[in-house]
């Protein structure tokens, strides 16, 4: 099976390097990423656009618009959604934040949008957002949204709960919308967003963090297993679901098998592949 993987990262943010230095045991660089990409199959990736002016400043108020993936030259399989800072958006007068956006999409490499809320403390239904969503339908570009838990002791968790979500998915019929990480812990809540949603789907990346140690871990535990499926059984349609690692907090390899226990073989093309090319349109 040819795998998509619709949410990984490459860009040099210090939270990142240290996690695949230290836990994940991650060869976090191009040659690494190709070497992985090659290990299991995996045909495109998707890198969610991030950074910081300084080391460890994510989620930085300073970082331009945007937000790129900018750890080394990407392989030509390796797909962008352009990060938003919305702290610019916000005092950006003469619109050229959202030119400079409006540019970047031009690149046939760019796929999508990505928001942080959760990082950034602005809520989906803020002003700034709005312009964002309406640069989505010109150019018919899915916008991943962060929902769930934050990677660090500073989130801002109302903000990324998949409720959120629905507000905007009603407003905006006619972006698509995907919840990263199907808003883990609250997959329940996501699940009633996206069966009530037509234009909301989820990817399943980041359930879990670390190397194979560590994902074998998950992998045995059926409190976690169940907690994830039944999310899944409440939407009951796999066409809403895309395949997602999170690398480098990953490993590719252990993380896809662990994905693959909890989706019936019959829907793993779907789900590893298909969707994916229904919800990026540009990667065809
Ligand atoms: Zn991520």
């Amino acid at each position: 099976m040819e795998i998509i993987d619709c949410h990984l990262h490459f860009s040099s943010i210090q939270l990142f390097q240290n996690t695949a230095k230290k836990i994940s045991k991650v060869n976090y660089s191009r040659l690494g990423l190709q070497k992985e990409f090659n290990q299991s199959n995996v045909i495109k990736g998707i890198g969610m656009g991030i950074s910081e002016t300084a080391p460890g400043k994510f989620p930085d108020a300073d970082s331009v618009n945007p937000m790129t993936l900018d750890l080394e030259k990407s392989p030509s399989n390796l797909y962008t959604c352009l990060g938003i800072n919305p702290v610019k958006i916000e005092f950006d007068q003469d619109e050229k934040e959202l030119e400079d956006i409006d540019r970047a999409i031009q690149n046939n490499q760019v796929v999508g949008l990505k928001l942080y809320p959760g990082y950034y403390p602005y809520a989906l239904t803020d002003a700034g957002y709005q312009q964002i969503f309406q640069l989505a339908e010109k150019y018919n570009l899915p916008v991943i949204i962060h929902c769930g838990d934050t990677f660090c002791n500073k989130g801002h968790l109302s903000y990324s709960h998949p409720l959120e979500v629905n507000k905007v998915a009603m407003q905006h019929r006619n972006v698509i919308f995907v919840m990263a990480h199907f808003g883990n812990p609250w997959v329940v809540d996501a699940a009633m967003v996206i069966s009530n949603n037509p234009n909301v789907y989820a990817d399943l990346s980041g359930f879990t963090i670390g190397s194979n140690k560590e994902i074998s871990q998950s992998r045995s535990s059926q409190l976690l297993k169940n907690h994830i499926k039944t999310g899944m059984a409440y939407v009951g349609d796999y066409s809403k679901f895309l395949y997602g690692s999170d690398w480098p907090l990953v490993q590719m390899k252990p993380y896809i098998s662990f994905i693959k226990e909890l989706i019936p073989t019959k829907y793993h093309q779907q789900v590893f592949h298909e969707n994916a090319t229904k919800v990026f349109q540009k990667l065809i």
